[in-house]
């Protein structure tokens, strides 16, 4: 049981309960999808609530020690996937990518492809991805390991000739990708808003106003190093193409949501220690609350996206509006 577990983690589509219970949320969040009404959906959302904020949160309350951050992932997976097996959601998911463009990001040290039959430009570039997908069979081209980064050009027809492309980026028209169905992404725009509130309260959890220079009990690049697996998983949505670049792109511009995660409303009492943490460090920045440019009716497009906690977040993620 328990090695069928850790095999069903390992492949990233999460424990048979795990899998249950996110079939049986999704089945109870979808719009029209619930036989019992409303009662039902929203006893269905406080569940969801509560089981994020038991495998996500970082402090534990009790004497009972946080998940590991692979069961946390675990069902996170499941519950995006609505209990469907991983692989499968993430190929759902990338076929409503209505991305021409691969442009993959990449840092030093990442193996990538050359193909100078294909390339216009000589510094043409292509993700491994990319490369397999695409028909460089009797082409002129190399593996190369990048030193300073770099980005993949497929379906970009400025730097390379369009036979080049690979299968997801050849030249769509825009009626030929369909309209998401509502239900593949219904449990990734309910999960990944909580997700990323529980991943600021860990950063700021390990913040320390520099002025105070007190011994960290938990210094930020330790907790960066732990949030590792957590920042990949992120990554790892954003190459699943503009469908979930969008919903994510919408969690971190959403005004609400900024509300939110700037009042340290709610009664958790980590929450509300990382709240107590964030006033002291806004006060220290001279940044203004954003509560009070909501209230004085200030709507500039955006305004909650361009705190800088969540501009470094986009940054980092490397989430492109689409
Ligand atoms: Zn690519
Ligand atoms: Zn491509
Ligand atoms: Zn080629």
């Amino acid at each position: 049981m328990a090695a069928a577990a850790a095999a069903a983690a390992a492949s990233g589509s999460g424990s048979q309960e795990q899998r249950a219970t996110a079939a049986r949320l999704k089945a109870a969040l979808s719009p029209g999808g619930c036989e019992e009404g409303e009662a039902a959906s929203a006893s269905a959302s406080a569940e969801l609530r509560a089981l994020l904020e038991r495998v996500l949160l970082p402090c534990p309350s009790g004497e009972a020690a946080s998940p590991s951050s692979s069961e946390a992932l675990s069902w996170c997976r499941s519950l995006l996937a609505g209990g469907e097996p991983w692989d499968g959601f993430v190929q759902a998911v990338r076929a409503y990518d209505p991305a021409t463009l691969c442009g993959l990001v990449w840092t030093a040290n990442f193996v990538a492809y050359r193909c100078r039959t294909c390339g216009i430009s000589p510094c043409m570039s292509l993700c491994a991805e990319c490369f397999h997908h695409g028909d460089h069979a009797g082409h002129d081209y190399n593996m190369f390991r990048s030193q300073a980064g770099g980005a993949c050009d497929c379906g970009d027809g400025n730097v390379m000739r369009e036979a080049g492309f690979c299968k997801r980026h050849r030249i769509k028209s825009s009626s030929e990708v369909p309209s998401v169905p509502k239900d593949l992404l219904i449990m990734s725009e309910l999960v990944l808003p909580q997700f990323i509130f529980y991943l600021i309260q860990y950063l700021r959890e390990g913040y320390n106003e520099p002025v105070l220079d007190l011994p960290s009990e938990k210094d930020l690049h330790k907790v960066l190093q732990m949030l590792e697996p957590h920042i990949s998983f992120l990554e790892d949505l954003t190459k699943m193409g503009g469908a979930m670049r969008s919903v994510l792109t919408q969690v971190l511009t959403n005004q609400q949501f900024y509300k939110d995660l700037s009042s340290g409303s709610g009664e958790n009492a980590c929450v509300k220690k990382s709240h107590e943490k964030y006033l002291v460090a806004l006060k220290g920045s001279g940044l203004t609350f954003p509560e009070d440019k909501l209230a004085c009716g200030v709507q500039e497009p955006g305004a909650g996206a361009s705190s800088s906690v969540v501009q470094g977040l986009r940054n980092a993620f490397k989430i492109k509006s689409s």
